[in-house]
């Protein structure tokens, strides 16, 4: 999961730079408003915790998908056909990433 908020500047998603798990957690970190600059034209913006978005991270996705390759062979050259059940792993990595996300962006702070 990455957590982005939007630039009113250049119009583009940028990244927040956080390992918050859960929107409380990011109020926690950085508290009901910090200040984002964005990566692509600089500017600094103040943004509230809940103008922040979360997606799924590909990149863990396609970790996933390698690892549900690799383990697909090497299952298959040991024990077959019944190696292909190691596809599943590239959906459980997409399926914690959809559930991060979706936990993330369904909660609200209440605004003061
Ligand atoms: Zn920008």
């Amino acid at each position: 999961m990455k957590l982005v908020t939007y630039c009113k500047s250049c119009k583009k998603d940028t990244r927040i730079k956080s390992n918050a798990a859960t929107r409380p957690d990011l109020q926690m970190e950085k508290g009901d408003e910090f200040n984002v600059s964005c990566q692509n034209c600089e500017k600094v913006e103040k943004k509230h915790v809940n103008d922040v978005k979360a997606e799924p991270n590909n990149t863990i996705i396609l970790i996933g998908v390698g690892i549900g390759i690799i383990a697909t062979i090497i299952l298959w050259s040991l024990f077959g056909a019944i190696g292909t059940v190691s596809v599943i792993i590239p959906l459980l990595f997409w399926y914690q990433q959809m559930d991060a996300t979706k936990g993330f962006n369904s909660y609200m702070i209440r605004r003061r």
